[in-house]
């Protein structure tokens, strides 16, 4: 039997309703709420006005050509491009990753470059550049920042350099610690070597441009950098599927594309990984740009930047609770005060569960043993919208009442959390194995996560990393098995 639209839409409605809030400043990762519903609706009617175009050819959709000009024109002028610089809008921040490394790869290949060529990044840059590494048969070589401050030497940067190295990447902010990498400095060492640069603000690229405090230079205007990378469905405010990626020179941007006369079909001519595509996000990304320009973003900006202060200075202030480093632009990553006894001390992670009971969401961060044998520890990670400073008051009274609530409970014991799991694990995890001893941890098939989700990282911590991600693919593989 067909349903009538209300009804089905009725379903979803009630499907969303079990969802994390979008909205209001709850969930401090993921949605980026710039507080203008307006904005949003703007957004909705641009994108509903492309539903049917494909995105694919810009010849044939005009208006395609014309948005994705215009977008990238103002992302150029912000980022400090100049008429050399050149771009592309994919559909997010992997994507603009992902094709960020397979031009520098072509490029190092056509520069004569042979066998397995190497990125060079911090242990911090986005893991999508893993994720390219391992799909464009890259080395991935994860250099070691500071554990208390997750700050990038530039000279262990540039001790790597070689003929291998096909990009070294650098981060405006980092996702996991808002650390600033020292972008000129590598940058100009890796401009003398002859290698590219890529600076992954997809982060800070729409939100440091108008950020009202001093940024070190980071962006084009930096010689040696040699792309960049922006996502608009971050602090562009856009729906998700939109992000920029630009760069230095039109020879570098036409090495991203990929076309083909050979095949007894129309002439395929790609700038990005998908073939037919959405211009949905596109248009939303526009409209919005169009409707905020420089003097919008700016105002989001520093709402932004206020909440970040105001938020940085009260998990300052909580006993037991650091910031880690010194975050740069609207993010922050909190560990615990080693500096004071065990029993003050807060666990950020018993910590976060402790908040999410309160109704707000924060991201836990496991810790990390780097390439150097040295330690970096689980963090919780807080994103802030220009929305987060209308909840601040709210958000700062939960932050607190949390750790105090947990204030001296240790952090999970990693071998307690392997413990839990059976002695042996078989020496395949195939899917049912996988399953069974997700299952034997109160993982079940329905996907549901517990309320406490320290042990679930603990375990993350201490398990070898294939087989935490074996069993972690197995979780989110059973969240759609039919
Ligand atoms: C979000 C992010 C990415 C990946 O972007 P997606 O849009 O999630 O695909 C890459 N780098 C950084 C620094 C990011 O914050």
């Amino acid at each position: 039997m067909d349903l009538d639209d209300a009804a089905i839409l009725g379903e979803l409605d009630a499907l969303r309703a079990r969802d994390a809030p979008t909205h209001g400043g709850r969930v401090l990762s993921y949605v980026y709420d710039a507080g203008m519903p307006e904005l949003d609706e703007l957004a909705a009617q641009a994108a509903r006005r492309m539903q049917a175009v494909n995105g694919l050819d810009p010849t044939t959709f005009t208006s395609v050509a014309a948005l994705e000009r215009d977008v990238v024109a103002f992302a150029r002028d912000i980022l400090g491009g100049d008429e050399d610089v050149a771009g592309s809008v994919t559909s997010g921040g992997t994507e603009s990753c992902l094709l960020a490394v397979k031009t520098a790869r072509d490029l190092w290949r056509a520069g004569g470059g042979t066998g397995v060529a190497r990125i060079v990044a911090p242990v911090t840059a986005h893991a999508a550049f893993r994720k390219a590494a391992e799909l464009f048969d890259l080395a991935f070589d994860a250099v070691p920042v500071s554990p208390a401050t997750g700050t990038l030497d530039a000279a262990a940067v540039v001790d790597r350099l070689g003929p291998d190295v096909a990009l070294v990447v650098v981060s405006a902010p980092s996702y996991p610690f808002a650390a600033m990498d020292p972008v000129a400095d590598v940058a100009v060492a890796c401009a003398a070597a002859g290698i590219a640069c890529h600076v992954d603000a997809c982060i800070g690229g729409w939100i440091l441009p108008f950020w009202p405090d001093r940024v070190p230079a980071w962006d084009l205007a930096v010689p040696g950098v040699t792309s960049l990378s922006a996502d608009l469905h971050k602090y562009g405010y856009a729906p998700k599927g939109v992000s920029v990626l630009l760069h230095r020179g039109r020879d570098r941007h036409r090495a991203q594309y990929f076309a083909t006369t050979d095949w007894p079909g129309y002439p395929v001519v790609n700038p990005t990984l998908l073939g037919s595509k959405s211009a949905g996000a596109l248009a939303a990304a526009w409209a919005i740009i169009r409707a905020l320009g420089a003097d919008g973003f700016a105002q989001l900006a520093a709402r932004a930047a206020r909440a970040t202060a105001a938020l940085r200075a009260a998990v300052a202030g909580i006993e037991g609770l650091r910031v880690v480093g010194v975050p740069t632009g609207p993010l922050l990553a909190v560990a615990t005060d080693e500096s004071v006894p065990p029993e003050r001390r807060v666990d950020p992670h018993h910590w976060a569960d402790r908040v999410r009971g309160a109704g707000w969401v924060l991201q836990q961060q496991p810790g990390l043993t780097q390439a150097d044998g040295i330690r970096l520890p689980h963090t919780t990670h807080l994103t802030v919208t220009p929305v987060t400073e209308t909840v601040l008051d709210e958000l700062v009274a939960a932050l607190v009442a949390a750790a105090d609530a947990v204030r001296g409970v240790p952090a999970v014991d990693p071998a307690q959390a392997l413990g839990a799991l059976p002695a042996q694990l078989p020496e395949r995890l195939d899917s049912d194995a996988a399953a069974a001893v997700l299952a034997g941890i109160g993982l079940g098939a329905g996907g549901a996560l517990p309320d406490a989700m320290a042990p679930l990282m603990a375990l993350i911590e201490a398990l070898p990393h294939p087989v935490a991600e074996r069993l972690l693919t197995e979780l989110l593989a059973r969240t759609i098995a039919p």
